[in-house]
């Protein structure tokens, strides 16, 4: 795979149109950014050549160091965006457009990623055991009332990661360990499988409340075989009295070897602007993360609510102690 990858690149870049290239190492699926890359190329000419991988792309920065072809790096995940920075392979961008159009909340104050697409941490419920506003926050899932009712993925996973730190961020870490220790308690089973089998799981009646990130909601009702899933639940988004529902974010950085600096720049820009803000979102039902851009009518339809406004560039900085929590508390015991 890795070979295959190399040639991949190793061609486009003996192609070399002077100037008009920008080089990307991407997590994120050609389905999703490759229509957005044409658009860009039909706008400015600028050709992008993609190499698409489900793991090892910083690894593979970090070994080219300043050798490196890749201009941009695209990925899902504060924990994956912080990763990359952390690893040294990115470098800080600032321009004015990225500013205006991605708020402060879902970039790097320093510019070294910023986000392209949200996605809301949602709480869902069983249409059929559950009413309308029986659980309206993260908080409630460890209240003893719900023993044995709920279903999550496994807390290692990088959206888990993320909330279990959001939650560090805003109440500290002795009651974000209570709270992990009740939302534990509450487990109607080991977690296993993916965001989508938690939701399953509730339309076979082996749960009543599952944490999702929101696009999968869209990703089920539009799929034959999962729309009786999605149909099961409704969609509650945390902690509307309060701090707001936890986002997460896709993004991009910009790497430190960067060879197309300007171009890499300009596709930054043009990915946050109006036309690669509707095309992207839509592509897979996330919500915009430029907020004068509106998200499909079908995300749109699921209602409006309050995200929370703390930057996931502090919810980062508790990642590597909400991993620790996990372990501690043995969440996926
Ligand atoms: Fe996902």
């Amino acid at each position: 795979m890795a070979a295959a990858l190399g040639a991949v690149m190793a061609s486009t870049s003996a192609i070399s149109y002077a100037d008009g290239e920008v080089n990307v190492y991407s997590y994120r699926q050609p389905f999703l950014i490759k229509p957005i890359f044409d658009a860009f190329t039909k706008e400015t000419g600028i050709e992008v050549n993609t190499v698409f991988a489900k793991q090892g792309l910083v690894e593979r920065l970090v070994n080219e160091g300043l050798n490196s072809p890749a201009d941009l790096i695209f990925t899902v995940d504060i924990g994956r965006l912080d990763g990359a920075l952390q690893a040294g392979v990115t470098q800080s961008v600032s321009s004015q457009t990225l500013d205006q159009n991605v708020p402060a909340e879902f970039r790097d104050p320093d510019g070294h990623w910023f986000g392209l697409t949200n996605r809301a941490r949602l709480l869902v419920t069983s249409n059929d055991r559950m009413a309308e506003g029986d659980i309206a926050s993260y908080e409630d899932l460890a209240d003893p009332k719900f023993a044995g009712k709920i279903c999550t993925r496994s807390g290692k996973h990088g959206y888990m990661v993320a909330l279990i730190a959001s939650v560090i961020a805003h109440s500290g870490e002795e009651a974000a360990q209570q709270w992990l220790e009740g939302v534990k308690s509450n487990l109607a089973r080991a977690p296993e499988g993916n965001d989508r089998a938690q939701v399953k799981a509730i339309s076979e009646g082996l749960c009543d409340i599952a944490v999702i990130n929101s696009y999968y909601m869209g990703a089920m009702l539009t799929d034959e075989e999962q729309s009786s899933w999605a149909n099961s639940v409704r969609i509650v988004f945390p902690n509307q009295a309060d701090r707001g529902t936890h986002m997460n974010i896709s993004g991009m950085s910009l790497t430190k070897s960067a060879p197309n600096k300007d171009n890499a720049i300009k596709l930054m820009e043009f990915l946050s602007g109006d036309l690669a803000q509707r095309m992207y979102a839509e592509q897979n039902h996330e919500y915009p993360v430029n907020p004068e851009v509106a998200p499909s009518g079908l995300v749109q339809s699921w209602g409006e609510f309050t995200h929370d406004p703390l930057p996931l560039s502090e919810v980062a900085k508790h990642r590597v102690e909400a991993s620790k929590l996990v372990d501690k508390v043995d969440y996926d015991g």
